[in-house]
């Protein structure tokens, strides 16, 4: 696939979160630099990238040779050695990387590599923690993406009640307090759902709300049940 000439991206530590992020950012047709202190990750990634280096991110030295100062975003997907994260973080920060992402074990790991210069830390395991259980919690709930700690967007099937309602029949807005920000019918999308539109069987909502309101809103289909 063709390089796209915006962004690019350098991707360190190739464990399965960050072989993961390059190869769909690969896929995208962005230029993806990919590093890996062991030769086999190197190896299998190499296909999947534009370029494959084998290096101790932690090696500043090595890192400038690389020019990796060059990239747009550098994605930090060190998990399990805590240090080496901490500190391929603190060299990236003063080569002066323009936006540093990084991956931590838990909240202490997060809060100190946004101290040290992090532009955003992703808690990948916390995060498929929170959608499994929402999805075991009740099966309405396809999908399940925190915001912030109070706000979240939810992918919800619709319940019995609603087919053949519009929205403002339904009344979402005031009864639950949630924003349907859009509507999925296998495969496509209204992403301007208007309160006239009909309910249809099958339909997913993407509802935007407090936690506190999207739960209630989940209880609410969970109780009615879908077809
Ligand atoms: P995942 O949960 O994403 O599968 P993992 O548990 O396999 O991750 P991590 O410990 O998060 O592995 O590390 C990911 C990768 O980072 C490993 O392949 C490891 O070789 C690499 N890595 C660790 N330290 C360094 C370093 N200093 N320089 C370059 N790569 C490193």
């Amino acid at each position: 696939m063709g390089k796209r000439d915006n962004e690019s991206f350098a991707v360190i530590g190739l464990g399965r979160f960050g072989s993961s992020v390059a190869q769909v950012l690969f896929d995208m047709g962005y230029e993806v630099l990919v590093m890996d202190e062991n030769p086999e990750r190197v190896q299998q990634l190499n296909h999947v990238s534009t370029h494959a280096v084998q290096a101790d991110s932690t090696d500043e030295k090595a890192m400038k040779e690389l020019g990796i100062r060059n990239f747009d975003v550098v994605v930090v997907a060190i998990g399990a050695d805590i240090q080496a994260s901490i500190l391929t973080t603190l060299v990236l920060k003063d080569m002066g990387v323009k936006k540093i992402v990084a991956k931590a074990q838990n909240e202490r790991h997060g809060q100190v590599l946004y101290k040290i210069g992090a532009d955003k830390v992703v808690y990948p395991e916390y995060d498929m923690g929170l959608r499994v259980a929402h999805n075991l919690i009740s099966p309405n709930v396809l999908d399940f993406v925190e915001l912030s700690s109070e706000y979240s967007v939810a992918e919800l099937t619709v319940s019995r009640d609603m087919v053949g309602k519009t929205l403002a029949e339904m009344d979402v807005r005031v009864r639950f307090s949630v924003n349907v920000i859009a509507i999925k019918n296998k495969g496509e999308f209204n992403i301007a759902p208007s309160a006239t539109d009909f309910l249809k069987d099958q339909d997913v909502l993407i509802v935007l709300g407090h936690n506190k309101d999207l739960k209630k809103f989940e209880d609410h289909i969970r109780k009615v049940g879908s077809r």
